[in-house]
């Protein structure tokens, strides 16, 4: 098979950069290969089966990665955004923290528009069909798959990560890229849970608590965020917990500070145990901090539940209220890339034109999408990536034909 711009991955930057190609060129062969048996099945499941596709707050100093890449395909992706979704027929809807979601709140729409861009456009799309290498030659690419091989004059890499990938492995970049001289910064999951000791979160399974975790390194504090905590079994998760695994990832000795209840805490529980002298200790905190996670703080400080709150000494209540305050849980690492959302690390950047997103090793070959060394936060910033970066690479292998 011979085509004009072979895409490799049917995901949220293939399918992109498929359209943007064509729409720069429309006489131009254009093919888009998935190893699945259908493309921008990860769509589907993103933001909850909402899709949080874009952030209109994103900056290239959001993203773990180099600003000066990632910046001139953001900024072009953020100035027409708007015409890009009306031309393919997607209402879009901005919510809190400028994150966008379909009109409709469904992430199906948002690959059904996708899918028929690229019928209209007479794009190709191939299923259950897997790039196994890449090879250069004078005129192009061969491209080497599990039925047979493509020859290419360009081709546009967008096979994602391993991320969110219950079936297992996909790194599909690094057995494409590392044989013509690309490098990789190391990547861990990210946008995942925090694994915790079992028993420091005993009980807890289930309960969410609303506000602010900190993210210590020893004693020194290395990020905040606050929002909402989810706990699991041996698990922190919830957005903010998540959004904390961005840094703790490949990193030792770490802790999460979390505070039940935040200000003036000894002063309330002083003010309760006159109130509630009579009554067990579980009643001094009562209505302000979730039951469970005060019978476990309860039992860290050595109070048992049963004991009258009157009968507690200044001694034991200050070990409460710091407990309350200043909790702090050891991090043992985080959840494995099947519970990820993102990979952190990648394709080392600097091995591509941040304008073209060209590789500067093998000469008609674009790279975008997560498979970069590019991650961004919770809210829409990955997706923004996808699609700013599938746009800038389709457009490049366009106008370089
Ligand atoms: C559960 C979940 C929820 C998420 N929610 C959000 C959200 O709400 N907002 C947000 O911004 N981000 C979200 N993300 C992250 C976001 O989905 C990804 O960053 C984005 O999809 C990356 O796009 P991509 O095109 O680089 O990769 P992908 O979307 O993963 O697409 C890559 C495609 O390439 C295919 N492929 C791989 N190797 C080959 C090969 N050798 N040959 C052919 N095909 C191949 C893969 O099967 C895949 O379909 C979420 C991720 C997960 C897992």
């Amino acid at each position: 098979m011979q085509t004009d711009i072979l895409i490799i991955g049917g995901g949220a930057s293939g399918l992109t950069a498929a359209i943007s190609a064509k729409d720069a060129r429309p006489d131009a062969r254009v093919c888009v290969i998935e190893s699945l048996p259908r493309c921008g099945k990860k769509l589907l499941a993103t933001g909850n089966g909402r899709c949080n596709l874009m952030n209109v707050n994103a900056r290239a100093e959001d993203y773990a990665g180099n600003a000066a890449f990632i910046s001139p395909a953001l900024k072009a992706y953020m100035d027409r955004y708007e015409s890009f979704w009306e031309r393919l027929g997607l209402s879009l809807m901005q919510e809190e923290g400028g994150r966008v979601y379909p009109a409709c709140n469904q992430a199906s729409t948002v690959l059904d528009v996708l899918r028929l861009a690229l019928a209209d456009r007479g794009i190709t799309e191939i299923t259950e069909l897997e790039a196994r290498a890449l090879r250069p030659d004078a005129s192009g690419f061969t491209v080497e798959t599990n039925k047979s091989s493509i020859h290419t004059k360009k081709v546009i890499l967008a096979s994602g990560s391993s991320a969110g990938r219950a079936l297992g492995e996909n790194d599909s970049f690094r057995k494409l890229l590392a044989p013509l001289g690309h490098t990789f910064t190391p990547v861990y999951p990210a946008l995942t849970y925090l694994t915790v000791p079992r028993e420091c979160v005993a009980g807890l399974n289930g309960v969410r608590l609303r506000g602010e975790i900190a993210l210590l390194e020893g004693e020194s504090e290395l990020a905040r965020e606050t929002g909402e905590i989810l706990f699991r079994d041996g698990a922190l998760s919830g957005i903010a917990a998540m959004q904390l695994s961005l840094v703790a990832a490949g990193r030792k000795n770490l802790y999460a500070r979390l505070s039940p209840l935040a200000e003036n805490a000894y002063e309330i529980l002083n003010r309760r145990r006159s109130a509630f002298s009579g009554r067990e200790a579980a009643y001094l905190t009562a209505g302000c901090v979730n039951r469970l996670i005060a019978l476990l703080a309860l039992k860290r400080s050595g109070i048992s539940p049963a004991v009258r709150a009157g009968d507690i000494s200044d001694m034991q209540l200050k070990t409460l209220a710091r407990e309350l305050s200043d909790w702090r849980v050891p991090i043992s690492g985080t959840g494995d890339f099947a519970n990820a959302q993102v990979m952190l690390g990648g394709a080392d950047t600097a091995q591509f034109d941040a304008g073209t997103l060209e590789s500067l090793c093998a000469r008609g070959l674009y790279a975008c999408g997560e498979l970069l060394n590019v991650t961004g936060p919770c809210g829409g910033y990955n997706l923004g990536w996808a699609w700013a970066s599938g746009m800038r690479a389709g457009r490049s292998a366009a106008f370089s034909l």
